[in-house]
């Protein structure tokens, strides 16, 4: 029976996301736009999950024949001890975004960091190989970020942080798992390592809504020429995104993270090819309601 065949009976796929708050997310149009678009009778919906419920919650899925949910803030680091096998990648980046229900048996992955790269690769700088890559913050997205930047092999990774020990503890952690060479600094190195940076990109909250006039480092330390990426997709096209645009460099914003995140995902549950191009379209919409 084809992937196709075998989610397209009576019986809808039942999808889901999980997190406190949940109102403003934005994953369930993305998800049910996709079920249309790619002929799969389901439904993707929110679910307002508090702490002290979350290891109900799990239980639920397999209760209730969730194919699978999406996890968010504040549950993707707590939910893994709830699950039965954790993919190498989530248990490296330390945290579950995304649950697969096989069965009844609940596996974990992380799509946050590969859906970023597939983003990356597929709307701005398709070779990362060789690469120097700038990654501005250490939070817990850069995490992610980083380990599936550090797939692609680029020449070295050198993470800026506001506060350097976060900074230097994420290299020397990464680098024990044998990710290539990555370096950590506090932000008084920024200016000499963004000047030979091919790929800058910013992970730290400076610049998102409602601060949209703060920038994690001065646009003019950025070489000409150099692809820049903001994981912030409120504002679309922050203020270091416009600055460098202005300066010649190619821009790439964070609305293509989360919408790869949201692909991988979907193929995580259902192994067939997500509608990325309506899932954009469905986010954009959703924003302008
Ligand atoms: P986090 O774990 O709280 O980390 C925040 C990071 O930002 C830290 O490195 C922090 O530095 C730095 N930072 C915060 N405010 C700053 C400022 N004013 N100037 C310089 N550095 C500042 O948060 P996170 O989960 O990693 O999220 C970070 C950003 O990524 C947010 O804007 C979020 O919206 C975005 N994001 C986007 C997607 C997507 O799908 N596009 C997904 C996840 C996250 P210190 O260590 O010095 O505090």
């Amino acid at each position: 029976m084809s992937a196709e065949n075998k989610f397209n009976s009576s019986v809808p796929v039942l999808l889901g996301v999980m997190g406190d708050p949940i109102a403003h997310s934005k994953s369930p149009a993305m998800h049910n736009a996709a079920l249309q678009a790619a002929g799969v009778h389901g439904m993707y919906m929110p679910l307002h999950v508090q702490p002290d419920q979350l290891e109900a919650a799990i239980r639920g899925i397999v209760a209730l024949g969730y194919r699978g949910v999406n996890v968010t803030i504040p549950h993707k680091e707590q939910v893994m001890q709830y699950l039965d096998v954790i993919d190498d990648s989530a248990r490296l980046i330390g945290a579950v975004n995304t649950i697969v229900n096989e069965n009844g048996k609940l596996t974990g992955y992380n799509t946050d960091g590969i859906g970023y790269v597939r983003s990356l690769k597929e709307e701005a700088v398709p070779q990362l190989e060789g690469k120097r890559i700038a990654v501005l913050g250490a939070g817990g997205a850069a995490r992610g970020v980083i380990y599936a930047l550090a797939l692609e092999k680029p020449e070295q990774i050198s993470i800026l942080n506001r506060t350097a020990d976060r900074a230097l503890t994420l290299a020397t952690d990464l680098r024990s798992h044998g990710l290539g060479d990555i370096s950590g600094n506090g932000m008084q190195d920024a200016q000499a390592v963004l000047a030979t940076a091919d790929i800058v990109i910013n992970t730290t909250a400076a610049g998102m809504h409602p601060h949209v006039d703060d920038v994690p480092v001065d646009p003019a330390w950025i070489r000409e020429g150099a692809a820049v990426s903001d994981l912030i997709y409120n504002p679309l096209e922050t203020r270091l995104l416009r600055e460098s645009r202005l300066r010649g460099c190619t821009v790439h914003g964070g609305l293509g993270m989360f919408v790869y995140q949201g692909a991988v995902a979907f193929e995580h549950w259902l192994g067939i090819p997500a509608p990325v191009d309506t899932m954009r379209r469905a986010v954009l919409d959703s924003f302008e309601k």
